[in-house]
Order: C-alpha cells, then structure tokens, then sequence
C-alpha cells in the first residue's frame, strides 16, 4: 500500500509566489530571484512531504501562474500574436509566459492576453488552450523534465504530474472553424511521447495522467480518443508505471471505459463521489492499481477517519492491501495552505480550529491513514485515532454549530414562504407608484474602493483609528457619492459599498456559523488569492447587517435609495461549506437570514432592494443530470430570501459573467422584478435568451465594460440600448453599467456614468 498526493498548493506557505511575481510585474524585481522563489517554493513542498511520509511526491505541480498555460508553454501552443513577445530581445522564456496570462504592453507592442476560465467547478482559474485548424505541436518548454530531475538532485524520486492528452484538448478552444480539437490528438500525442521518453530516460518511475474529464459526460468520439491515447502511450512506454487521476465526480457513465483504459493505477475522487467504490471496485481489471480519494482536497475538515478506514477495508477486502492506495481526492491547490499559520483566536477560536484541516495537515492524514491500516506506525498513531475521534465527536455536538431554533424554521418553510404576495403583472402595477421613468438609470452597488477607503479599513482593524473615526470617512464617502449620483441625475441611487471589504465576507462577519481564516489563501488565478469565510454551523442573523448604511444613505436623498445584499447562493458559493449536511440546507439557512435583512430593509423604508446572485451559474454541477436538483433549490433560496416584501417593493437581482440560454427558465423562475446582467462585452448578444424566452419582467442589461478604464461614448450605448430594444419592449429596460465599479477610478467612473444618464435620456427622447 502507497501513498500519494496529486498536487500541493505552489503559491508558498506565505503567499511568496503572489509577491515575487507582482514585484517582477512591476519591474520591482528580476528574473533570477522570481526563478529562486519558485525553486524554493518547490523544494519546500518536496521535503515537507518527503518528511511527512508521503510515498509518491508529485512534481510538475508547481506553476509560476497556471499549470494548463504551463502545458501549453511545454507542448509549444503559442498563439501567433506572441511571435513579437518572443522576438523581442532581453525577453526570457517566463516573459512570454506572463505575456500570455496578462497580455504585454511594453516597448511598442501590444499583445492581449489569452483567454481565462474556470477550472471545472472549483474557484480556479485557467488560461485557455488556443488551437487552429492542424495545430501543430512540439515540445517547447521542458519545464516538466527540468523539475523531476532538480527533485531528483535533491534525492527524491518524484511523480511527474501531466494534464492527460484527452483533458487536454478538452480543456482549449477552436480559435478557427473546420476542425474539432479532439482531432488534434494524433498532433499532440506525439509531444507526450518524447516527454516520456525524457522522462524514461532519467528512470522515472511513475507518472500521474490527471483526466478529469473521464468524470463528465463523453461524447462517442472522445472515448474513442481516450482509447487510443491511452493505448499507445502503454505501447511505447510497457515500463512506466501510469497513474491516472479521475476527480471532482464520480466515472457514472465512462466506469467502463475508464477501467478499460491500459494503466497500472487509477485514482477515483471518494469525497465528491463515495458511491462509486463498489461498482468501481467491481469493474476493476486484475492487477490495476485503485487509489483512493479519500482526503476532501477542496474543503478544509479534518478526515474522519473511522469513517475512511472503514472505506479503504472495503477496497481491501476486494482487493488486497497491496492494490490500495490512499490520496487526496484532488490536487490539494484547492485547500489552504498551513493551519499552523492560524495563530489568531479571534479570527479562528480554538474550538473551530481543531476541527479543521489545510494542506500540510491533509498530508499526514494521509500517511496516518496509511499506518492505522497496515499497523506500521509507532504506538502514537493510535492515540491519533482517538484524537480525531474526539476532534470529530466535539463537532457533532458542539453547541456553536447546532442552532434549534433555526433549524425548526427551516423545517416549517412552506411553499407559500417562497413566493411573493401576487405575481410578476400585479405587482408591476403597483411598483408604478415609485414613478420611475422609462430606461431607469442605476449602478449595480460598488462605487471605487480607491486605496484611501481601504487604508481606512487597514487602520480601523490595526487599531490607528477608533470605530467613530471609521464610521464617519465612510460616512463622508457616502455622502459625497450620494450627492454626485443626484448631481449627474441617476434615478435609482446606492450608498457604494465603502464599509464593505468584500462582497461575502462583509455579511459573513456579521452572521454566527462562520468563521475566517487569517492566512486560509487558495489560489484564484495567477497570483490573486481568495480567502472564503468558513460556514461551520447553522446560520443566524444576531441584528440587522446593511439598515444602518443604507438608511442613513437614503435620508440623505429624496431619490430612492437601493439597497444592497448578496444572495444565499452567492454566500454559500464562495465560502467553504460545512460537510455534514446538504449545501442546499446550508443554503437555506442563508436565504432565512437575508430574507430577514430584506425585511428590516423595508421597515425601515427602503423601497428597492437588490439581492446579488452572481454565482448561481457558476453552481451548476458537473454532469447535466444534476442541474435540475440544483436549480431547485438554489433558486428556491433566493426566492425565500426576495419574498418577505410586499408587491410595492422592488426586488433586484444581479448578475455577471454568466450564459443564460440552458438556464433561462430558472432565472425566470426567480422572478425578480428587475435583473441586472453582464452583456456589454457581448454586445447585447446575451440578451437573446431572454428575448427568445420572452422573459416577462425587467431587465437591465449592461451598456458597459466596467473591466476597463476606458470610458465609452453616450452614442455607443444608445447603440446598445436600440439593439436592446430591439429584443425587448422598451417599458421592460433598465440602464445600467456591466457589474459594479470597485475596480474602477473615480475619474473614469464619472465620466462614464455621466454618458449613460445622457444615452438613457436619448432613449426616452426618442420614444
Ligand atoms: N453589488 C456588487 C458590486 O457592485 C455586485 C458585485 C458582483 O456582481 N460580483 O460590487
Ligand atoms: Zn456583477
């Protein structure tokens, strides 16, 4: 019996990678000490896991910015508008790499960066394969060889790490028409090859294939290409011991072809899919190898390992010891890095924290696991057992996590709670008493968080400034903000978000069940990092969280003052949810305490209130059969959450870099009065969802890119506005940016929105 580990986190135990690449971006730094962060950064992770006991250390894993862009770098698919990036004398190999992530703009030149996605359904994010019709491929950067020989100088062995070909292609996009990147593989099997045998050359032993996409739905022609990759890797290289790593779902449908596939390990993810152990188990050739994902690679709780060790007896039994392996479910870049990095109580009480687990501690959960199964451990490793039963045991009954008051009204939500008074027709009718014009104008929330508002906040939790003083630079940024909006004469106003840090975390500060990490960074892409607020317990509202701002906002207008609120799916997205009970109840925990808010809001006067759902999409799991389940109860807690109000109130909601096509019948569902979506970018084109839907009630579709500083033209939004319109009726839009605007300046933020209050009066003109 092995252990492995399929990737460890590359960003540092203090987030080196961040600041030595953001120095060198900003010509702070040079190319050699960026090269010696990264070799350290690797040589830290090596022997950490070396001196933790884990047997097979992955290599490769390490990325200066992205390990798919790393792939494509390495099998030399670099778009043709970088030929001048790499001409450019001085420019190193990692220069044409970061020009690829982030675009260049230097010397004359001026390159875009390529395009970035989500990684599956995790908060990672990759640069995306471009391909052309009969892309060539070559093996370009060498980056994986040079790694597994610099652990080799250091004496350890380590396990190459490559995306597998098939994910590979799946994972890039046709940049031209007349070919399907599936087609690409017999280009690029060839680089895998010389890869291997570079590989073989300096014995390695094992190499690890990740093919997440075996656990997502297949066409015909991509298993057929699993086939034949798989096939003649095996025959070129009989030596090499293949590993290939299945995650984030269960293999459903492609269990066959999986186990079909000629490897000598196969890795399943048991924390996403636990279900599938026996009838993988079943399917099982002789003599493969089964490694089991067994430690939650994306969430941050401790292992309960009675639970585990009953699992991994199960594959024993089957099996034999020696055919069982044990390893995270998935590359641990999705959990924080060091526990032992949390030293600070009032962020994280002792209580929560021993009931966690990052990365480092992951690791010798693992290699505990190992010794508790096989007995090879000294006598301490089973007071380890008794102390994860304890750590366990506390949690289940910890007073901090159960709340009965709460749960009992989960319990009793009765469909009724999710619907408001009257429908959509009715209460437009009555909403025609707030008076608002035609092509409405508004913002989506967020005003410029500029560096003074945030060095505010810096000193209010390091102590230099006292609450009041806080309170009243944010008050005065209100107000300022409050009277420019009247000034340029926006209809429905916001108080711009100036005391909140972060869309999440500034409710999540406020609710009990959550719990924050000081140092709890995971990669988000390059050298961003998020740092989601930990739901542990049931979810309540001690007192009201906006009422005080947004009051105090509107009493300063006689405009109407929106209020601002994240959504439950929103919170629950970009948080690490607790483990021992569905999302959806967690959800709706949430949905109960905005509706609450939303509630208070009203009391106190507030007459429209928008509930941001930006992540509902991003939800959406995996394989197609579960969306529905999904869809179900995600929009079911935004509607407990919007439903509190009466018809006279106006419920918003916001979205931002989504497709609605599939979804569009959800989003109707929803039925907020008014949503405000992303759709500048793509010129109104996401629109025709709607239009195709006929979707009943308001919209705002963005008339601008709020992603750059450049300041559009009145004429080309009235441009969008007429194709707007051309889709849906006039009386339906709103008027308002992409998304909001705490990225932005405050110059070019005015200037910008005093264009859109001229495009929207035009429009009016013009009826
Ligand atoms: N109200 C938020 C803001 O304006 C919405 C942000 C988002 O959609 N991501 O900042
Ligand atoms: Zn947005």
């Amino acid at each position: 019996m092995l252990t492995q580990n399929l990737g460890y986190p590359r960003i540092g135990s203090h987030r080196e990678l961040k600041k030595i690449c953001e120095n060198y971006w900003a010509g702070k730094t040079g190319y050699k000490n960026v090269l010696q962060v990264g070799k350290n950064i690797r040589h830290e992770n090596w022997k950490l896991q070396q001196e933790t006991g884990i047997d097979l250390i992955p290599s490769n894993d390490f990325s200066f910015y992205d390990h798919v862009l790393d792939h494509s770098l390495t099998f030399g698919a670099i778009p043709k508008r970088y030929n001048e990036v790499i001409l450019k004398k001085g420019n190193t190999e990692l220069d044409l790499y970061f020009a690829m992530a982030r675009g260049y703009q230097k010397d004359g030149l001026d390159v875009v960066a390529m395009e970035m996605t989500k990684w599956f359904d995790t908060n990672y994010h990759y640069i995306v394969p471009e391909f052309q019709k009969d892309q060539p491929f070559k093996l370009f950067s060498t980056k994986i060889i040079d790694e597994f020989y610099e652990a080799k100088q250091l004496g350890i062995t380590t396990k190459p790490v490559l995306i597998g070909p098939i994910t590979y292609l799946l994972l890039g996009k046709e940049k031209e028409s007349g070919f399907e990147k599936i087609d690409l593989i017999k280009n690029l099997l060839p680089v895998y090859l010389e890869i291997l045998t570079r590989l073989d050359a300096l014995s390695v032993e094992y190499v690890q294939f990740d093919e997440p996409f075996l656990a997502l739905d297949l066409s015909e022609k991509e298993q057929k290409a699993y086939e034949y990759a798989y096939k003649e890797i095996r025959k070129a290289f009989p030596r090499i011991k293949l590993v290939l790593a299945t995650y984030f779902e269960g293999l459903g449908n492609n269990l066959v072809l999986t186990t079909s596939l000629p490897v000598n390990v196969l890795h399943i993810d048991l924390v996403r899919a636990e279900s599938q152990l026996a009838e993988v188990l079943a399917q099982l050739k002789e003599n493969t190898i089964l490694s089991l994902g067994i430690v939650d690679g994306r969430n941050i709780w401790k292992n309960d390992f009675e639970h585990s060790i009953a699992t991994i007896n199960q594959a024993i039994e089957k099996i034999g010891t020696e055919r069982v392996w044990i390893a995270p479910s998935c590359s641990l870049i999705h959990s924080p890095v060091n526990l032992e990095n949390e030293t600070n109580e009032e962020n994280l009480t002792a209580e929560v924290k021993q009931w966690l687990a990052f990365a480092k501690q992951k690791i010798a959960e693992i290699v505990t696991l190992k010794k508790l199964i096989t007995n090879e451990g000294p006598a301490s490793t089973f007071q380890k057992l008794e102390e994860n039963k304890k750590a366990l045991n506390n949690r289940k009954t910890s007073k901090s996590i159960h709340n009965t008051i709460i749960k009992e009204r989960v319990a009793n939500l009765k469909a009724e709670d999710s619907e408001r008074k009257s429908p959509f027709s009715l209460r437009k009718i009555k909403q025609q008493q707030l008076n608002l014009p035609k092509y409405s104008t508004t913002t989506i929330g967020s005003f410029p968080q500029t560096a003074e508002v945030r060095s505010w906040r810096a000193k209010f939790k390091n102590g230099t400034f006292t609450e009041d003083e806080y309170n009243t630079l944010i008050a005065e940024e209100t107000a300022k903000a409050v009277k420019w909006q009247e000034e340029i004469d926006l209809d429905v106003l916001v108080h711009g978000e100036f005391e909140r840090n972060d869309m999440v975390e500034y409710f999540g500060e406020q609710l009990e069940g959550f719990a924050f990490s000081k140092n709890g960074w995971v990669q988000s892409y390059g050298s961003r990092c998020v740092k989601p607020p930990i739901i542990y317990g049931d979810i309540s509202r001690p007192q009201p969280m906006t009422v005080k701002w947004t009051s105090y906002a509107q009493s300063l207008t006689s405009k109407y003052m929106k209020g601002m609120l994240t959504g439950p799916v929103t919170i629950l997205q970009w948080s690490f949810v607790r483990n021992d009970q569905p999302r959806s109840e967690t959800c709706t925990q949430i949905a109960l305490a905005i509706r609450d808010e939303v509630v208070d809001l009203e009391n106190a006067g507030i007459k429209i209130i928008q509930i941001d759902e930006p992540a509902i999409r991003e939800g959406l799991p995996l394989k197609k059969k579960d969306w529905q389940t999904y869809l179900n109860w995600a929009v079911n807690a935004f509607k407990i959450s919007a439903s509190g109000v009466d018809d006279e109130t106006q419920i918003h909601t916001h979205m931002c870099y989504s497709e609605f096509n599939d979804i569009i019948q959800n989003i109707a569902d929803m039925d907020a009065d008014v949503i405000t979506i992303e759709t500048s970018r793509s010129q109104m084109e996401l629109l025709d969802a709607f239009a195709d839907f006929k979707y009943p009630n308001e919209i705002g579709p963005g008339v601008y890119d709020i992603h750059s500083p450049r300041v559009p033209k009145k004429e080309e939004m009235v441009h969008l506005l007429k194709k707007a319109k051309a889709v849906i009726p006039g009386d339906q839009l709103w008027v308002n940016p992409d998304c909001g605007l705490k990225t932005r300046g405050w110059d070019e933020t005015k200037k910008a929105l005093i264009e859109m209050v001229e495009a929207a009066k035009e429009m009016r003109k013009n009826e």
